[in-house]
C-alpha cells in the first residue's frame, strides 16, 4: 500500500465554535456541564503553538443497523462524518502510521484523525468500507477470531476479512472470544492471544501488531500479556486524544454510536487537542480502592491552564478538583463508581473554540 492511500489530507478552513453545551452533551450531562463551563471560549487569533501533537481516534461498530442503536451509526450520520473529514483541514491517517510517528517522537499534523471499527460486523464490510474506500480514508478493523470462526450471519467471514486486508485495511486483534480480560487467569489471557494469533496466521498469513481490549477493559497484568505477545500498541474505549506522552498500550478512542453520533459531537471530538496529562494515578486501571484517588499533572508544554473540568461517568456534576501547585490536579468524587466500567473525562478550553481532552477508564470489580 503506498503512502497516498495511507494518508488522506483535506484542506479547508472551517472551524467549530466554542459551544460548552456540546461538551456537556458528549458526556451526557447537559445542564450541569453548561453551568460548569460558563461561557463559550471563543479566543481569537491563531491556535497556540504547542509541541504536543496527537491524534483523535474514533471507534465504530455497526453501520446502518438501526435496531441496535448503542453500537450502531446511522448511514446518514456516517456520511456526515466522512464529509466533515473531507472538508475541514483534517489529516486522516492509518493507525500504524500514527503509532509509528508517536514511537519515533515525530509530530503529527494538527487535526490528525484515525478511524477504527471493532468486532468485524458484516455492515463494516458492506456499508462502511465502500464509503471509506471512496473517500480514500484508511481504517483499522479489530477482529475477535472465535466470533468470525463461529460464522454468525451478522459478522464477516474470513474471505471478506482477507479482501479487506488485500485492499489495505489494517487488521487488528481483539482477543479470540471477546472476553472480559480482567478476572480470568493470565494463562487464559495468554491462551486467548495465542489462539487468536494462530487463526490470523492461518487465515491471513500474518499476525496483527495492534490490539484493542474488548470493552476497553485493561489491567496492568493484562497489559503485560499484550506487550509480551509482541503487539506494538493497544487501545481502550475511553475518550481523549492519543499522544506520545500517554501509555502506548492504553490509548484512548472516541466511541461513536447513534446517541453520540451527531455531527456536532463528531466535529467537537475531531478537533480536540491533547491535555498533556502526565504522572496519572492510579496507574492500575483495575481499581483496588473506590472511589479512586485519581490525579494527573498537566505537561508544561501546554502552557497556562485556567479552566479545567473533570466528570465521572456516574456523577452529574463536575468532580471536585484539588489543584496542587500550578499543574497538578487531584480529582475527588462524592460517591464510589458502581461495579464495572467507570470513566473520567477531563477537558480544558483551548483557542479557536477547541478543547483539550483527557479521559481514563477504570474497572471496578463487583464487591
Ligand atoms: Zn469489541
Amino acid at each position: 500500500m503506498n503512502s497516498d492511500t495511507m494518508v488522506k489530507r483535506t484542506r479547508n478552513q472551517e472551524k467549530i465554535g466554542g459551544q460548552p453545551w456540546l461538551q456537556a452533551m458528549a458526556f451526557g450531562f447537559f445542564a450541569t456541564a453548561a453551568m460548569a463551563f460558563g461561557g463559550p471560549a471563543l479566543a481569537q487569533g491563531p491556535v497556540a503553538q504547542t509541541q504536543l501533537s496527537g491524534a483523535v481516534i474514533f471507534m465504530f461498530h455497526r453501520f446502518g443497523e438501526d435496531g441496535v442503536p448503542s453500537t450502531n451509526i446511522r448511514l446518514e450520520q456516517f456520511q456526515a462524518h466522512l464529509a466533515e473529514l473531507n472538508s475541514g483541514g483534517y489529516t486522516v491517517m492509518g493507525l500504524p502510521e500514527i503509532v509509528q510517528a508517536m514511537g519515533d517522537d515525530q509530530p503529527l499534523p494538527d487535526r490528525t484523525v484515525g478511524l477504527t471499527i471493532d468486532d468485524a460486523f458484516l455492515s463494516a464490510y458492506t456499508e462502511a468500507w465502500p464509503a471509506l474506500r471512496e473517500a480514500g480514508f484508511p481504517v483499522t478493523v479489530f477482529v475477535s477470531t472465535d466470533v468470525v470462526d463461529a460464522g454468525g450471519a451478522q459478522y464477516m467471514n474470513w474471505d471478506q476479512i482477507r479482501d479487506l486486508a488485500a485492499q489495505g485495511v489494517t487488521i487488528g486483534a481483539h482477543s479470540a472470544s471477546h472476553l472480559h480480560m480482567i478476572g480470568p487467569s493470565m494463562d487464559q489471557i495468554t491462551g486467548e492471544i495465542e489462539r487468536s494469533n494462530s487463526r490470523f496466521q492461518a487465515e491471513l498469513g500474518f499476525t496483527p501488531t495492534l490490539f484493542a481490549y474488548p470493552y476497553g477493559e485493561m489491567s496492568l497484568a493484562v497489559r503485560d500479556v499484550v506487550i509480551g505477545a509482541g503487539f506494538v500498541a493497544a487501545f481502550g474505549q475511553h475518550s481523549g486524544v492519543a499522544e506520545a506522552g500517554l501509555d502506548r498500550f492504553y490509548l484512548p478512542r472516541f466511541s461513536l454510536n447513534e446517541q453520540y453520533g451527531a455531527l456536532s459531537r463528531f466535529t467537537l471530538a475531531a478537533n480536540a487537542l491533547p491535555l498533556g496529562a502526565r504522572e496519572i494515578v492510579p496507574a492500575e486501571p483495575a481499581l483496588t480502592s473506590n472511589p479512586p484517588a485519581f490525579g494527573f499533572t498537566v505537561s508544561e508544554v501546554i502552557g497556562p491552564i485556567d479552566q479545567i473540568n473533570c466528570f465521572a461517568s456516574h456523577e452529574s456534576t463536575p468532580a471536585r478538583l484539588e489543584r496542587l501547585g500550578a499543574r497538578r490536579f487531584e480529582v475527588r468524587l462524592q460517591t464510589p463508581f458502581p461495579a464495572g466500567r467507570g470513566r473520567f473525562n477531563c477537558t480544558a478550553p483551548a483557542d479557536d473554540g477547541r478543547w483539550r481532552w483527557f479521559g481514563m477508564q477504570f474497572y471496578i470489580p463487583a464487591p
